[in-house]
């Protein structure tokens, strides 16, 4: 059996994918080639983009109104791209929930104005601010939030109803960490952008879902490669697109709808995280998660020992039971476990039983 990964991403796919990878690695389907070798103009890989593109919209339900275009440069490219292509030059609000929108907020900078409508930063970013106490400007290009933090381990539980607080602008979110593993409702959307390598496939695709109306307003100064119109109108072939990420993606689309689909990551997330934060709320103080539970992702479980010093004893340990990468991101410290759609329950229930372990020997 392979260890059990627990890194934030590029994370650990499902072995089912990696497997069919490995046996169509040299001749993909009698076609003589690897996948990597196809022009992405050939009939080849236009059948498995195509089929690619069919399952991801299946699986999320996007409607018939949103293009969905599989482009290069990740979340932070994304925090550039977006606002080249949708602010105008003029307004738009962020709410600050972790690092990640708080960098987007930075990037933003440069091409809008761009403000933080409400933020959680005086609570060192343990919990995510009521939508009715955001600080919303009128005359907005479109609100930016990161509906998980990847980092902190925060998570929007429900998509802010924008109309509700008597804005009409668009809503972008950042659902990198947590794509497809709940469902999404496009009515309060207006753009979605993720990155793959977490719950979606290798490092180097990014994925947009933007609503029609939103295309053609980028900026000149948007390099074209960029323009989602662009993209758009080239069907994802402007330029050469990630091939290779994008067939293991589709490999991945396949593997969820064969589980039972979204809404059974969704049970299986709640079971995961359920039985982690469970335990880390109950073992007598020997660790502790810091997060407003209502805020708590179910993907990104940031956890602290008491005793810090103890922490490459328990890193230690955890690698010899063949539990990987739990250490936490440099900004925050401690340990962190990101328990995304390819992990098991059984590997949320061997870290556990580490962590039970590790704690009677030094508690
Ligand atoms: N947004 C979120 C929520 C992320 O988790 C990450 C990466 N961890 C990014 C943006 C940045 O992605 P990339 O490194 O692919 O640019």
């Amino acid at each position: 059996m392979r260890p059990f990964n627990f890194s934030a991403g590029p994370a650990a796919l499902p072995e089912e994918v990696l497997q069919t990878a490995a046996a169509e690695m040299l001749d993909w389907h009698g076609s003589g080639m690897s996948v990597m070798e196809m022009s992405h103009r050939g009939r080849e890989f236009a059948s498995i983009f195509e089929a690619a593109e069919h399952s991801l919209r299946t699986l999320l339900a996007v409607p018939s109104n949103f293009r969905i275009l599989f482009m290069q440069g990740g979340g932070l490219a994304e925090n550039a791209i977006v606002p080249m292509n949708l602010s105008r030059g003029g307004l738009v609000d962020f709410v600050v929930t972790g690092s990640w929108s708080k960098k987007s907020l930075k990037e933003a900078g440069r091409y809008c104005d761009a403000s933080a409508a409400g933020s959680n930063e005086g609570n060192r970013h343990t919990d995510v601010p009521a939508p009715a106490t955001w600080a919303l400007r009128s005359g907005l290009s479109y609100v930016h939030v990161c509906t998980n933090e990847t980092i902190d381990g925060v998570e929007m539980q429900t998509l802010p109803d924008l109309a509700a607080l008597g804005c009409d602008a668009p809503l972008v979110i950042d659902c990198s960490s947590h794509i497809l593993s709940r469902s999404i409702d496009w009515s309060r959307v207006g753009l979605a952008f993720a990155g793959a390598q977490k719950n979606i496939g290798p490092a180097g695709l990014t994925l947009v879902f933007v609503r029609e109306d939103l295309l053609g307003h980028a900026l000149s100064i948007c390099p074209s490669a960029f323009d989602y119109r662009v993209v758009a109108e080239n069907n994802s072939m402007f330029n050469t697109p990630p091939t290779y990420a994008i067939y293991i993606a589709g490999l991945v689309f396949d593997w969820v709808q064969r589980q039972g689909g979204v809404a059974e990551m969704e049970r299986r997330a709640i079971t995961k995280a359920e039985l982690l934060y469970g335990y880390l709320d109950n073992n007598g103080g020997f660790y502790a998660n810091r997060v407003a539970k209502p805020a708590r992702s179910r993907m990104n479980v940031p956890f602290f020992l008491s005793d810090e010093s103890l922490n490459d004893a328990f890193l230690a340990g955890a690698r010899e039971a063949g539990l990987l990468q739990l250490k936490g991101h440099k900004s925050v410290g401690g340990m962190r476990a990101s328990i995304y759609n390819a992990m098991p329950l059984q590997g949320v229930q061997a870290l556990v039983n580490h962590m039970q372990d590790f704690a009677r020997r030094h508690g």
